[in-house]
């Protein structure tokens, strides 16, 4: 499939390539709930010692995936709802034992199943995800193929140069483990196509190690998405899940193989308009939400994503740590008011995908965003901006229109299941649909519907075939 669509939006608050590594904390905030997983298996009481690496908690449908302990300390469990808290911190580590609980992975998968096993239990299976459906796959399962990508392009997640830039011997090491975990399946490596010094650097590095082909992408919002990347390889969905990893995760298994080391601390970046100087961070998961607001934001009233400016969610007041899963911060100005007059404003410094306002004779440059909308929500005026830009080559007007009739068969033909959830659509529709949201419902409700009927028919089928065994028992009774 070619690329289509895709939008570059323009925002201010960018942050630069330098990584900050911010100061330790004394206490840590560790949520139990992530985007993906939910750690609902406590493996700690209340006032216990852990080492760092230690497990703390599992989410038993992931593959009992592990929190870990980002540090040495004691084990608070009723001390903030939704979290496990750590007090008196220490880097002490735990050290790991190989081939612990391994006897039934070493007989069915030999070398690979250990190692994928030490990358689930160090933290590093986390970063992966299948492409198609965006959830954890079975560590122990067949991939299909297995896609690296080293592009991050929604605004404003940690970008993948970003990471490689001190690391790029471990995300070359980090490529030969990923492929001691394959026998023959393909392996992509997705790179800019771009002709900077860095990039040159990169491609020379890892010539020669891993087997991986590699795949240049225009850096156009969101080619980078794991579905999209997939449909353009020309792959499918099937049994065999299609790994998706980033430069992150790939330095996370080299981590884990080569140092046999739990993966603690992760990139993240803090940016957006609001933030007074955009940052890239190095933190751990739990690192206090708090403490990077007050040192990096103003006092004014502020919204916080967890995420991208386009897919990320609002961090709950009631949040106290990242989590596990955390790439950015992204911060907007919160407008409780709206501006005087605004409708009458020429719109020198604002800009939109239609180009109606006077910005549209500037060059290009980064707009200051906020969370006030420009104007109230009102009905689709057709103008087709939301099919220009959707990269998954459906209508998202016409989707819109089916689910305001309530209309979910049309919804189903026109291919709502498509939809990669980028929210581009939401971004540029002129009307402030909430296209993105209404998608995601659909398709909860349509796979809910499936399940519904999936199950409806497994017990009609119980039912017939407990019917025909009492018959059958009736008859042998008779003669
Ligand atoms: S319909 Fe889905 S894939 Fe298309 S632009 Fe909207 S969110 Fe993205
Ligand atoms: S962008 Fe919004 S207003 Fe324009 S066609 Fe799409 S849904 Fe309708």
């Amino acid at each position: 499939m070619k690329f289509r669509g895709g939008y570059n939006i323009l925002l201010q608050g960018k942050p630069d390539r330098l990584i900050e590594e911010l100061p330790e904390s004394e206490t840590l905030y560790l949520p139990l709930r992530s985007r993906r997983f939910e750690f609902s298996e406590l493996r700690v009481k209340d006032g216990q010692r852990v080492n760092g690496g230690g497990v703390l908690a599992r989410d038993p449908k992931n593959y009992s995936v592990p929190l870990l302990a980002p540090r040495a300390g004691i084990v608070q469990l009723n001390a903030a709802k939704g979290h496990i808290v750590l007090e008196d911190i220490s880097k002490t580590e735990f050290a790991y034992t190989e081939r612990g609980e391994l006897g039934h992975i070493v007989r069915q998968m030999g070398e690979a199943g250990i190692k994928r096993y030490k990358l689930l239990e160090l933290g590093a299976w986390q970063y992966f995800c299948d492409a198609f459906t965006g959830v954890l796959p079975d560590p122990l399962g067949t991939a299909q193929a297995v896609i690296v990508s080293t592009v991050s392009l929604e605004p404003f997640v940690a970008r993948g140069d970003v990471q490689l830039q001190e690391k790029l011997l471990d995300f070359t090491r980090g490529l030969e483990h990923l492929q001691s975990l394959l026998e023959y399946q393909p392996m992509y490596l997705v790179m800019p196509d771009i002709s900077s010094d860095f990039a040159a650097q990169v491609r020379q590095q890892i010539r020669g190690h891993a087997r991986a082909e590699l795949i240049e992408i225009p850096l156009k919002y969101p080619y980078d998405n794991s579905n999209i990347l997939a449909r353009h390889l020309g792959l499918k969905k099937d049994d065999n899940s299609i790994w998706f990893v980033r430069t992150e995760g790939v330095i996370a298994i080299d981590r884990a193989l080569t140092l046999s080391k739990p993966c603690l601390s992760r990139i993240v970046s803090l940016a957006g308009p609001a933030v007074d100087l955009p940052i890239h961070m190095k933190v751990i998961p739990g690192y206090p939400i708090e403490t990077i607001r007050a040192r990096c934001i103003s006092n004014d009233p502020v919204r916080m994503l967890n995420g991208g400016i386009l897919t990320g969610v609002p961090v709950e007041p009631e949040t106290l740590g990242l989590d596990t899963e955390c790439t950015g911060l992204t911060v907007l100005a919160e407008h409780g008011e709206r501006e005087l007059f605004g409708f009458a404003r020429p719109g020198w410094d604002r800009s939109c995908y239609a180009g109606c306002y006077l910005s549209s004779l500037r060059t290009k440059f980064s707009e200051r965003f906020t969370t006030a909308m420009r104007g109230e929500g009102r009905p689709c005026v057709s103008c087709n901006f939301c099919e220009e830009v959707c990269p998954a080559g459906i209508m998202p007007y016409l989707l819109h229109k089916y689910l305001y009739g309530d209309l979910i068969e049309g919804v189903e033909e026109a291919r709502v299941d498509l939809c990669v959830e980028c929210g581009l659509c939401s971004f540029v529709c002129p009307s402030k649909i909430e296209l993105r949201e209404q998608f995601i419902e659909a398709k909860r409700l349509i796979e809910q519907e499936k399940e519904e009927m999936r199950q409806e028919q497994l017990k009609q089928e119980q039912l017939r075939l407990a019917e025909e065994a009492r018959r059958e028992a009736a008859q042998e009774a008779e003669y």
